[in-house]
């Protein structure tokens, strides 16, 4: 049996077939460990590590010795916001963030709570948008951190990252930013955007999983943070551990594509997006979730009213692999769907459409149709019963 199409590219993609090759010779022939500086086998490593380095600083506007690799977003986001916390506590022990971002920026803020931080967790318009009169207003005196993701990986919207940047600098407030679901799908500039701290990751990019980076300001301002693993001393001590030099080599090759691709992938990929909402919006109990403009082009996200969740995601589970709107390890509401203002209903019969590299029109045209004809025996049950 065929399998389902895979449309669940915010979650990961599989890893792009020239960044494995890429990356293979780094398993073998060129073991090497990074850190060894005297003999040749450390300096390939060295090498091939310090040209990935420069290709993910130049992505973002940044110069190599700000890239700290990591083993992916969750822990740059946890390398910022406690390392920050921990390295700042001095000058004040508030944190600003929204109650949208990913659970690996919510769960350490809520980890700082239980040490004496406080975390404000602001809320966002109904279209998923912060409003940015309602982040100046939460900084503090004692603000130290502004965390806000650069794109929702459950709805797709984009944060307006440059204003928010501009806000963080004129109040002196340090400005983290969790870009694992834009790096390669919208432009970033650490300059132009003010942003002092940027988490990434590969595997959501068609590299590999298990590596990522935290961007950390060397200049105006100088950004301190405190290390949280120890231990060797690699990535000037903030960062301990032997480097992945092959996941290292991956993440830059699939960066390297996914920029040089960006401009048409995204035209061609919201051209898709576009044909499965236009599809799919004639069914008369359908929500669009999060704004329609400010929005990945990658993104389809979607709740339908008096649906029963369980059934409707059963009845598609054969036809196309997505993620729905409750979390699929706890099968609780999603906290993103319920911030703009989705029931625990409608949460359960929302679907999240990712569109990637690897999808065909024709994909798009089997997956709408499915979902036209699940949903009209799901309202005919309704109906007879
Ligand atoms: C996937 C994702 C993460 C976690 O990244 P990992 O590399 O899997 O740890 C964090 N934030 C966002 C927005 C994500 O989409």
């Amino acid at each position: 049996m065929a399998r389902p199409i895979y449309l669940d590219n915010h979650a990961t993609t599989p890893v792009d077939p020239l960044v494995l090759e890429m990356m293979l010779p780094y398993f073998t022939e060129q073991f090497g460990n990074p850190s060894s500086a005297g003999h040749s086998y450390g300096w390939e490593a060295a090498a091939a590590v310090n040209q990935a380095r420069e290709i993910v600083a130049d992505s973002i506007g940044a110069i190599a010795e700000e890239i700290i690799f990591t083993s992916g977003a969750t822990e740059a986001n946890n390398l910022a916001i406690k390392g920050v916390a921990e390295a700042y506590f001095s000058e004040g022990k508030h944190i600003v963030t929204v109650q949208t971002e990913h659970r690996a920026v919510l769960d350490p803020c809520a980890y700082l709570e239980t040490l004496g931080f406080a975390v404000t967790y602001l809320p966002v318009q109904p279209n998923g948008l912060l409003d940015l009169e309602i982040l100046e207003k939460a900084i503090r005196q004692d603000t130290v951190l502004v965390s806000v993701m650069a794109a929702n990986n459950e709805i797709g919207v984009l944060q307006p990252i440059e204003a928010i940047g501009k806000l963080c600098k004129a109040k002196k407030v340090l400005f983290h930013c969790d870009a694992a679901q834009a790096i390669a799908k919208i432009p970033l500039n650490v300059q132009t955007q003010n942003i002092d701290l940027l988490s990434l990751t590969a595997h959501k990019i068609y590299g590999p999983k298990g590596i990522g980076a935290l961007y950390v300001r060397r200049k105006n301002p100088r950004v301190n943070i405190a290390a949280q693993l120890h231990g060797g001393g690699q990535e000037r001590g903030r960062r301990s551990g032997t480097l992945y030099t092959p996941q290292i080599v991956g993440f830059g090759k699939a960066l390297e594509i996914g920029l040089a691709q960006m401009a048409t992938e995204n035209q061609r990929i919201k051209n898709h997006r576009d044909r499965l909402w236009e599809n799919l919006k004639k069914i008369a109990t359908i929500q669009l979730n999060g704004d329609l403009e400010q929005r990945l082009p990658h993104n389809l996200n979607i709740s339908f009213r008096n649906i029963d969740g369980a059934a409707l995601l059963l009845g598609l589970r054969s036809t196309v692999a997505l993620s729905s709107g409750s979390a699929c390890s706890s099968g609780k509401p999603s906290h993103v769907l319920q911030a703009i203002g989705r029931s625990k209903a409608e949460c359960a019969a929302s679907l999240r459409f990712g569109i990637g590299r690897f999808t065909t029109a024709a994909d798009i045209d089997q997956v709408a149709k499915a979902v036209q004809q699940i949903i009209t025996s799901l309202q005919q049950i309704r109906i007879n019963t």
